[in-house]
Parts: C-alpha cells; sequence; structure tokens
C-alpha cells in the first residue's frame, strides 16, 4: 500500500504528528510513550511468580507464590508485560472505553515477548452483550486479532460466551469473585476446535484472576489441553491504581 512508504509515512507524521499515549505530547515514534512518561512504566521481571505472574521478592528464580500453592488456579500460567499501575490504568481505559483502538500495536509491542510457543489458537475473554452493545467492542478481541495477525495464530472470538452480566467486581473480596463468576461462561464449540488444543487467553488486566480462572474452566470442561493466558497488565496488591 502506497501509505505504508517511508515517504508517506513521513508526510503524515508530519501532517499528524505522532503523541505520547499518556500526556500526549509529540513522540518522534507512533505507538510510544515520551521520555517523561516512559519510567511511570514497570515492567514484570524475574524474579516472578511462575504461575500468575505476580513479582516475587526474597527468591532469586521464578516459583509459584503463596496464593498460587495455596489454591492453584485451573489456567497452567499466565503472563503480562507490565504491572498495573495508575498510567496503565489510564492506557488500558483509553483502550477500552474511548476511541483508543489506535493503542493496539504499543499493547502487541510489549505483549509479543510474552507469547508461548506452543499456542494453537487464541481466545479472548469476552464481553457481555450488553457491554458490547453500549461499546461497540471488545478490547480483548481487539488485541487478540492484533497477535493473530502478528503471529499467524488461529483466533476465535465466538468460542467463549458471557452469559452472566458481572459488572463491579471491584469491590468484592477473592473468593466473591470466583463464587460470582461461577457458570458466567459457556463455550459454543460445535467443531469441537478445542479439542487437545493450547489455548491462549487474552484480557486486558489480571487482577483476582476469577475471570481468567472462569474461562479457562469452561475451555478445559470442552476439551482444551491447555489454557493459559495474557494480559496488558497484571495487578500487584500494594501498587497504586490497584484492588
Ligand atoms: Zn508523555
Ligand atoms: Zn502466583
Amino acid at each position: 500500500m502506497i501509505f505504508n512508504t517511508p515517504a508517506a509515512q513521513a508526510v503524515i507524521n508530519f501532517l499528524l504528528p505522532p503523541q505520547c499515549a499518556l500526556c500526549r505530547e509529540i513522540t518522534k515514534e507512533p505507538y510510544t510513550l515520551c521520555s517523561d512518561c516512559w519510567p511511570k512504566l514497570r515492567f514484570i521481571t524475574s524474579p516472578k511468580c511462575s504461575v500468575c505472574c505476580v513479582p516475587l521478592d526474597d527468591v532469586d528464580h521464578d516459583m509459584p507464590c503463596t496464593d498460587c500453592l495455596k489454591h492453584p488456579p485451573v489456567f497452567s500460567k499466565a503472563y503480562a508485560p507490565l504491572i498495573y499501575n495508575d498510567s496503565v490504568k489510564k492506557l488500558v481505559l483509553r483502550y477500552k472505553n474511548y476511541d483508543g483502538l489506535h493503542l493496539g500495536p504499543m499493547f502487541f509491542g510489549w505483549t509479543q515477548r510474552c507469547i508461548p510457543n506452543d499456542t494453537n489458537i487464541i481466545v479472548p475473554v469476552p464481553l457481555h452483550w450488553w457491554r458490547f452493545f453500549t461499546r461497540q467492542y471488545n478490547q480483548a478481541t481487539e488485541l487478540g486479532k492484533l497477535i493473530a495477525k502478528h503471529t499467524n495464530l488461529a483466533i476465535n472470538p465466538n468460542l467463549l460466551k458471557r452469559v452472566k452480566s458481572t459488572a463491579s467486581q471491584g469491590h468484592k473480596t477473592k473468593l466473591l469473585r470466583y463464587e460470582n463468576l461461577k457458570d458466567a461462561f459457556i463455550v459454543m464449540d460445535t467443531k469441537n476446535i478445542l479439542q487437545k488444543v493450547n489455548v491462549l487467553l487474552i484480557d486486558d488486566v489480571l487482577t483476582s484472576g476469577a475471570t481468567a480462572n472462569a474461562c479457562a474452566q469452561a475451555l478445559l470442561n470442552a476439551g482444551a489441553a491447555r489454557v493459559d493466558v495474557l494480559t496488558i497488565a497484571r495487578a500487584v496488591k500494594d501498587n497504586n491504581g490497584t484492588p
């Protein structure tokens, strides 16, 4: 396409200079943050929980955290490039609620190193139909589509359905979140696509893990061999902007 040439990009950048995704300061490259905002991101590095991706202190290698040892989730492993803090919250809200779809390539750039090699199919966490109706798009599906496009992995946003609206989970305890999400998702797999495949479940943020767990349970019940989870960010209890 003519718009993909360097000359065309230079013209576009001149007319519509790329902006920082957080403060809208002009930046040199598109889909990034300015030098003031970049340090506000905290990327997750080892040592971290080898199951739920939460950063760990006082150990020198990845291992399951106390929570995952006590109550192992049904998904195998969660991956996230970033810790969920106030800055990431702003970015994710923009992606979710406003006209923030153009932020997708930036999120893809950060998440691409977290994609397990043996993934067979991408399944986004679905919105309840009413939320989808009012929002017009599902941010998890949009991110999933970008990942599928760049990795040639299959994606199916219609396998998993949310049959129970579970708005405002924020104030609930972890146990109540799990209880509230029980049976919230069903699988519609008439062609048996899920039999013995490794699923990569996509969502924006992993908080208590209750949503991912409920989705994983439905996918495993339908025959999936394994479910991993990929989100943009992982909420951590002692960070700002987190529950
Ligand atoms: Zn900025
Ligand atoms: Zn853990």
